[in-house]
């Protein structure tokens, strides 16, 4: 079984994550302006006023992990959305369509206006768009250059222009002037916590490592809400840093007989966080670092911290619109991937191919192949569905994951059978 470690951050999650979504309710009513968000949405510029800021795909992930998920889905598909969509959409449309039954926080208070980008997916803002027609309110979509090569001057004043558009539309809707100051505030708090995340995470390169992914999964949450940008959020990451290395210190590790060192590529298989980690730590395997947690705090290829230096926070916003993985393009994944193998001496690469979620998994199988001939890393490809449980077979998946581990003992016969 996995040590249950970070015992005092995991606490300050679990209030963190209530306040947020009962704050949000409680804001809500008392007539405060609500925006819905997609995820890489630059909350610290939504600072600039006085509004609730919320994120339907962080709520989807939250019913994922309280195992909820498959009957929301089961609302939206009931209304003819098609189990193939993102089980995120899926989850969230259910819910509501439902009025907020079935979610563990009643969903999200009903929004006055969404903002979507499409540098993850344009599922997403067809998604968005629904909400547009359902719930009568307005759709502003950021439109996020795909990212072939590191982020070009001309992308990124191509967004500052649309924040400037956006920063118009809040004012008109709000009837506020929007405020610089707020914004640079909540960018320096984000790129305080941000440090703290970083140093988090680095704790993967000691044998054994500090951390599992599964902790960097669920403690991602507080960054995703419109917490963002607040002391406590930075406090938090501080927390878990300083908990996470004094524990380091104290000798105490996650799998203390670690012998497997994996990384893990996609998003977070929310409802098996326990029960794979605790089946792999079995195993003396830990997934000790994963390209879905390293999309917060970094941009690009670069695992080190992506710091602002101070000058305009709209620009630091604006350039790190191009940090999540979905929006990369094929040499842009394998130099961070070859990087993170190296320095967080990467036994084998587990690609979790997911059916939700195309845009993540569409490059695997050439990754797969070339990180395979040209770095000789063992790989396994495993299918999960993020958020939808139904779409996941854990024998299927601890088969393979199984014949990975023989390969990395030196079975050839297993290496055929992966
Ligand atoms: S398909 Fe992927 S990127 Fe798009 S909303 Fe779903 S999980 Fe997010």
């Amino acid at each position: 079984m996995i040590q249950p470690l970070k015992a005092k951050s995991r606490e300050n999650l679990g209030r963190i994550m209530n306040r947020y979504y009962e704050g949000s309710h409680a804001e809500a009513a008392k007539g405060k302006f609500v925006i819905w968000i997609a995820i890489i949405v630059p909350t610290e510029l939504l600072k600039g006023f006085d509004v609730i800021v919320c994120a339907p795909e962080s709520h989807s992930a939250m019913c994922a992990a309280r195992k909820m998920s498959a009957d929301q889905c089961e609302k939206a598909e009931m209304e003819g959305y098609s189990i193939d969509l993102c089980s995120y959409a899926r989850i969230d449309l259910g819910t509501v369509f439902d009025q907020g039954r079935g979610s563990p926080t009643m969903g999200l208070p009903k929004p006055d206006l969404l903002i979507s980008d499409n540098d993850n997916c344009s599922l997403l803002t067809k998604w968005f768009d629904v909400y547009h027609r359902e719930l009568g309110v307005p759709h502003f979509m950021l439109d996020v250059p795909f990212c072939y090569k590191p982020q070009q001057e001309k992308d990124l004043q191509y967004l500052l222009s649309q924040f400037q558009d956006l920063i118009a539309l809040l004012e008109d809707l709000t009837g506020r002037k929007f405020d610089i100051d707020r914004v640079r505030a909540a960018v320096g708090e984000t790129n305080e916590a941000m440090k703290h995340w970083v140093r988090f995470l680095g704790l993967a390169a000691h044998r054994p490592s500090g951390n599992t992914a599964f902790d960097t999964f669920a403690h991602m949450a507080p960054y995703f809400t419109w917490m963002r940008g607040d002391p406590e959020v930075t406090a938090h990451y501080r927390m878990l840093a300083d908990e996470a290395e004094a524990e380091l210190a104290a000798g105490k590790y996650p799998v203390p007989n670690e012998k497997y060192r994996l990384l893990w590529d996609n998003i977070a298989p929310w409802h098996q966080l326990r029960k794979m980690s605790d089946r792999l730590a079995e195993m003396d395997a830990n997934i000790v670092y994963s390209t879905y947690a390293s999309s917060v705090g970094r941009i690009e290829d670069r695992l080190d911290l992506y710091e602002w230096d101070g000058s305009d926070p709209l620009r630091y916003l604006a350039r790190i619109q191009n940090r999540g993985w979905c929006c990369y393009g094929m040499d842009l994944r394998y130099k961070a991937l070859s990087e993170m193998i190296e320095r967080f001496s990467i036994d084998g690469l587990v690609f979790a191919s997911n059916r939700s979620c195309k845009v993540y998994s569409v490059m695997q199988m050439d990754l797969k192949r070339r990180l395979s001939r040209e770095l000789g890393v063992a790989t396994v490809m495993i299918d999960v569905d993020h958020a939808d449980v139904r779409k996941y077979s854990e024998e299927n998946a601890f088969l393979r994951l199984e014949a990975l581990l023989e390969q990395l003992d030196g079975g050839k016969a297993a290496l055929e059978a992966v």
